[in-house]
């Protein structure tokens, strides 16, 4: 997660919503990072998951990952959770929860659908509070910036992170 988490911090420079992943092969060697690179290349799917996963068959030459264990900061959405069933990675590993977006568990589960021939072993909350805090401050930062400049994703995370704050008072 470590490196995961390197790569989520590294967001900054592009001004995208810190988010790393990586891949490990069967031997628990890192094969592949990525992170959230919609702003760096104005690409809808370039989520860090999406991109370690082919950077990953790209290393091995093969689309299936069989053995391989997908790291992310963040709980995959819907496109990459299906990327990783696809990709037949045997394990995810997630820190955060995304409690409005979150699709291994929280809104969808759709790594563990029973009607699916392959379903990834899913391990949660791996250094959660290292990555909701990076998302934290990153929209934090974002709140000082004109209205114009904050995407409805922003400001739907700015309430994700809000929220969170409440119920951890209460
Ligand atoms: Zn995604």
């Amino acid at each position: 997660m470590e490196a995961a988490l390197e790569q989520a911090r590294a967001c900054a420079f592009s001004g995208d919503v810190p988010v790393g992943a990586v891949v490990l092969g069967p031997d628990g060697c890192q094969l592949s990072a990525g992170r959230n690179r919609r702003e760096a290349d104005a690409d809808p799917t370039a989520h860090a998951e999406l991109l370690a996963l082919r950077a990953a068959a790209a290393v091995r030459g093969q689309w299936r990952l069989t053995g391989c264990t997908l790291v992310v900061t963040l709980e995959p959405c819907t496109m990459c959770a299906g990327a990783a069933v696809l990709s037949r990675v045997e394990r995810i590993v997630y820190g955060a929860d995304d409690p409005k977006g979150g699709a291994v568990g929280s809104l969808w589960d759709v790594v563990r659908d029973r009607r699916l021939n392959h379903r990834p072993e899913v391990v949660a909350g791996i250094r959660s509070d290292e990555s909701a805090a990076l998302l934290r401050r990153f929209f934090a930062g974002q709140r000082g910036a004109p209205e114009g400049q904050i995407s409805y994703d922003r400001l739907r995370w700015s309430r994700v992170v809000a929220e969170r704050a409440r119920l951890e008072s209460v």
